[in-house]
């Protein structure tokens, strides 16, 4: 069949087989893994099991290590060292790799529309069914439909995005270097905007900033004057997902540095010269000439999620809904993880109740001290995350806060029990679209896969609330293991050296380990390359 200048095909993997321990041949379990990131990679790391036969689409055939991607962005570490290719992994593990795009999850018939990734009038359409899905595709910049930032803004969410910025900045050099510019013409060439102030456009503009600093004043002496950095964030701080002080002292660090910080400012359009912003206490709009733009406003939904989300009834969220063991709800066999979804909260808020009415009896909506902790114990047990902030010491924020809507803390009443939880429960909340929540979940998912044959004879989960028995697993459990803050909030370059150590143990191989160190000291001894290849 084909169409549209594609050709479409079906399904050319047969299914592979296994013998039993009987000496029976039977038909091996089809895992497609839908990504290459950070939930994708982690996932294909740590599964093993010889049941499955694994195939992964994805369009990129490598892992990218997106904490250095600002990085790259000034030429401190090249692409090509903090990527690693999947194909090492693929033989390794011998599972199969296709470099394409899935465009359609057909739930209903387990089945995927792939599109080979090649953009011209010969790429190739395919189908692939599948036993199990494992969705980890991730998310895509959020502009937020404001008008003229597809055409004209940068973003940086992958490699290519990367060597793009670093291209562009020198360019912006060159081009503000030429004989004859009027003063004007040199100050909007060289005027870089950022938008965003989350730990992605604050890290940019650090790494610009040094680049500005370290390189720039050698190279281009003549026009480092006419540089200039503003950071946009719509927001009253930026980076507020972290702690106040980390707040506070990367803004005095950018008013040190002279970076242009404009809070409460939200973008209203970029056009090829402009940038217009509304003053949010105001509503004033101001458009300023630029150079360059950079937008970093978070991430959202890919077309493909969104589609299929649509098809199993969850057209109405913001993200695709995952239970706590990373099972799509609304679907069978498809497992979801990473930046693409999200556990859904509201059922375990429900599934809180039902363990309370439960002990409760349904009788009185109040519980005496000895059930209220038997309660508690039931949904540590379902609850991963619950028992997480119980144990740092939040267990007396409650008793405490039902101590005052009660007036008693000899009784606990459901309504006052749950809205203290979602008062005091951070850990609740949806978990942070981070590589470290991805990387955790992967792992996690493949444990599971690792002993799904033992599980389905022996659960090992918790008693479920809805429908017998025990789960098969326990609940993914997040553990936050600190931030992967931007290396500059490290206080200054003597513990910057801390920060890269760190960095480079995280990396996933000796080879990408040692690419990343050898350029490290590249740049020391030599600087940064300010060539525009
Ligand atoms: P990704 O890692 O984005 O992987 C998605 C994969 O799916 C890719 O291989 C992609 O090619 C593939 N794909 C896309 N569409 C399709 C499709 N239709 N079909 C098949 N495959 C598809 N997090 C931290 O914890 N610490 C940090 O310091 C940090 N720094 C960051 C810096 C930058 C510049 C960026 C952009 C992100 C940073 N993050 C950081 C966030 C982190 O990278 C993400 O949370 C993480 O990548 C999410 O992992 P994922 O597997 O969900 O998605």
């Amino acid at each position: 069949m084909s169409g549209g200048g594609l050709l479409v095909y079906s399904d050319s993997n047969p299914p592979k087989r296994t013998l039993t321990a009987d000496g029976q041949e039977t038909k091996k379990k089809k895992v497609v893994v839908l990504g290459s990131g950070w939930g994708g990679y982690s996932f294909l790391s740590y599964l093993n099991n010889p049941n499955y036969d694994v195939q992964v689409v994805s369009p990129r055939n490598f892992f990218l290590f997106t904490p250095l991607l600002p990085s790259v962005t000034n030429g401190t570490v090249e692409a090509r060292s903090i990527v690693e290719p999947i194909r090492g992994l693929m033989r390794k593990k011998g599972f199969e790799y296709t470099e394409a795009e899935c465009v359609k999850i057909d739930a209903s018939n387990k089945k995927i529309l792939c599109r080979s990734k090649d953009a011209s009038k010969d790429a190739k359409e395919f189908n692939m069914d599948y036993d199990i899905l494992v969705v980890a595709v991730g998310a895509k910049p959020n502009t937020f439909n404001t008008p003229g930032v597809e055409e004209n803004a940068h973003f940086l969410k992958e490699a290519e995005d990367a060597l793009k910025i670093r291209q562009s900045v020198i360019n912006s050099f060159e081009r503000a270097s030429l004989p004859d510019l009027t003063e004007e013409e040199r100050k909007k060439i060289l005027h870089f905007v950022v938008v965003g102030g989350g730990p992605t456009g604050v890290e940019f503009s650090a790494e610009l900033h040094d680049f500005l600093v370290e390189d720039v004043a050698k190279i281009y002496p003549k026009v480092q004057e006419f540089t200039r950095i503003t950071l946009l964030e719509a927001g009253d701080h930026i980076l507020n997902m972290f702690d106040k002080r980390i707040t506070a002292f990367a803004e005095e660090k950018f008013q040190r540095d002279g970076i242009d910080l404009k809070t409460k400012n939200m973008v209203v359009g970029v056009t090829a010269d402009e940038i217009s912003t509304k003053e949010i206490a105001t509503g004033k709009i101001v458009s300023e000439p630029y150079g360059m733009v950079v937008w970093s406003t978070g991430i959202g939904i890919r077309p493909v999620i969104k589609e299929f989300m649509h098809q199993i009834g969850q057209g109405q969220r913001r993200v695709l809904a995952t239970d706590e063991w990373l099972r799509v709800e609304g679907c069978d066999s498809v497992y979801a993880l990473g930046d693409t979804a999200t556990i859904n909260q509201r059922r375990v808020m429900e599934d809180i109740a039902a363990i309370f009415s439960k002990a409760d009896k349904g009788e009185t909506g109040t519980l005496n001290k000895k059930e209220f902790k038997s309660v508690v114990k039931d949904i540590c047990q379902r609850y991963p995350q619950v028992e997480l902030y119980l144990k740092k010491k939040k267990l007396r924020n409650i008793a405490n806060l039902l101590k005052s809507a009660n007036g008693d803390d000899t009784k606990v009443n459901i309504e006052t029990f749950k809205q203290a939880l979602s008062e005091v429960d951070t850990q609740m909340k949806n978990l942070p679209a981070t590589a470290q929540v991805a990387s955790q979940q992967g792992k996690y998912l493949a444990k599971c896969f690792n002993k799904m044959e033992k599980c389905e004879k022996k659960p090992e989960g918790p008693l479920r609330f809805r429908g017998e028995g025990r789960h098969r697993f326990q609940p993914f459990r997040y553990r936050h293991f600190g931030s992967f803050a931007p290396d500059w909030v490290s206080i200054g370059h003597s513990s910057q050296w801390l920060w890269y150590s760190v960095y480079a143990s995280k990396l996933v191989s000796w080879r990408t380990r040692s690419l990343v160190v050898s350029d490290w000291v590249r740049r020391f001894i030599f600087g940064r390359d300010s060539s525009s290849i």
